[in-house]
């Protein structure tokens, strides 16, 4: 587990149960029920360990229901970290009462392979282009549970991103640095697009690419409480960039890249070189400098929370986007307020998530934008997602994006 005892108590000590986190928990305004705010969750943990709670799935439920978006941190006038002690929460009942079989199959055998991940994502892709997906969708086959979360499958890119690159790709101009590319397992199967536009973006800033061997950074693992398979993920990214000599690592997803820099760190596993997400690296490491768009556009700016509250990243992005010419950035109401995507939270807690995420859908169409830049996947998708119910047209794209369009357009 991480952390020990005296740490958790100490931390657990710290909430003076004011209720502050009441009135920013996403979780907590949608339900209004007190075990699912920071308050509550802390109080309930606190019970468990000193014994007068049982570890029952009832209770496992109750601590499923944290999105990880720290606003209630953020807030919180004593500093309980009410994230890293939702983790510990779930790592020990995980302990005691073991991994749901689908959750387990998942993590431990396909995100830590990204060969077998490859042959699910090659089946899926299959599934979707063939026609199968139409079909089955018409024949009403999928009911219920099921056919909710069939609806929530991206749509798989038919060669993985890291399939079609080669593993060193040299930059435009001048070799300035030797970069590794982390692609994480969205950019990889889903938005290669994406992943494609990063790797032009690293040449044309003089970066010389490096793609080894990797697989998924390991967060989902330790969002669901399998330390186990997170540390052997975040191992075997390591074992994959350690031999290759680069200056720094680059990632383009917020999640990925709060995992190299914190998660691996606070697992005794720190990486020797330093870690910066895409945004980052150009305003602090190149020299970038953006083009102009072909066509002008309204672009807004939701905030990640693996960016803005674990990496304090929410100027850069801004910075970078400001920088095209053509491109005029309004601000949305909150920003930094959470989608309710939360990784396999919106698979789990469904109608929550998509009402959070309707919360975002209203504040990006109010803001009047044509298109929402954001620099997380699962944001990404969540957001495309609530906007396509809404019935907007507005497009959905990582920063990256329009930066490598304006440096097309020149
Ligand atoms: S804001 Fe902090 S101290 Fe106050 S109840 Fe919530 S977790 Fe406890
Ligand atoms: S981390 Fe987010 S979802 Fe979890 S208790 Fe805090 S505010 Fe609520």
């Amino acid at each position: 587990m991480n952390g020990n005892v005296t740490d958790l108590a100490r931390d657990i000590a710290r909430c003076g149960r004011c209720g502050k986190c009441r009135s920013v928990c996403p979780v907590f305004r949608e339900l209004l029920d007190e075990p699912m705010v920071a308050r509550g969750k802390v109080q309930l943990y606190k019970a468990v360990l000193k014994g007068h709670l049982e570890y029952t799935e009832h209770y496992r439920r109750i601590i499923s229901h944290c999105l990880l978006c720290r606003q209630c941190e953020s807030h919180c006038p004593n500093g309980v970290p009410t994230a890293s002690l939702v983790l510990a929460a779930r790592e020990q009942a995980v302990e005691k009462l073991s991994l749901p079989l689908i959750k387990k199959n998942v993590l431990q055998h396909f995100l830590t392979s990204s060969g077998r991940l490859n042959l699910v994502a090659k089946g899926l892709a299959f599934y979707q282009k063939s026609g199968l997906q139409g079909l089955l969708r018409k024949t009403k086959l999928l009911r219920g549970d099921l056919q909710e979360k069939e609806a929530l499958l991206p749509t798989i890119a038919p060669l993985p991103l890291r399939s079609a690159l080669p593993r060193q790709i040299m930059p435009t101009g001048e070799p300035r640095m030797k970069v590794g590319y982390f692609t994480g397992c969205m950019s990889n199967h889903v938005f290669t697009d994406t992943g494609k536009n990063v790797v032009a973006l690293l040449r044309a800033a003089g970066c010389e690419v490096i793609i080894p061997r990797q697989c998924c950074c390991g967060l989902p693992a330790l969002a669901g409480g399998d330390r186990g398979s997170f540390m052997a993920m975040a191992r075997k990214n390591l074992a994959g960039f350690l031999p290759t000599g680069i200056d720094a690592l680059v990632v383009d997803c917020a999640s990925c890249g709060s995992a190299w820099k914190y998660d691996y760190a606070a697992a005794g596993l720190k990486p020797p070189f330093p870690v910066y997400d895409i945004s980052e690296f150009l305003t602090t490491q190149a020299n970038f400098r953006a083009g102009g768009l072909k066509t002008p556009a309204r672009v807004t700016y939701h905030d990640p929370c693996h960016l803005i509250r674990y990496q304090g990243i929410t100027a850069q992005p801004r910075e970078l986007l400001q920088g095209v010419a053509g491109l005029e950035l309004v601000e949305m109401s909150d920003a930094g307020y959470c989608c309710g995507a939360s990784g396999s939270f919106q698979l789990e807690h469904r109608k929550i998530a998509r009402s959070i995420g309707q919360k975002k859908g209203e504040a990006i169409v109010a803001a009047g934008a044509g298109v929402i830049a954001t620099g997380c996947p699962s944001c990404r998708l969540q957001i495309q997602r609530v906007l396509g119910e809404i019935g907007s047209t507005a497009r959905v794209v990582h920063p990256a994006d329009l930066l490598a369009e304006s440096m097309l357009q020149g």
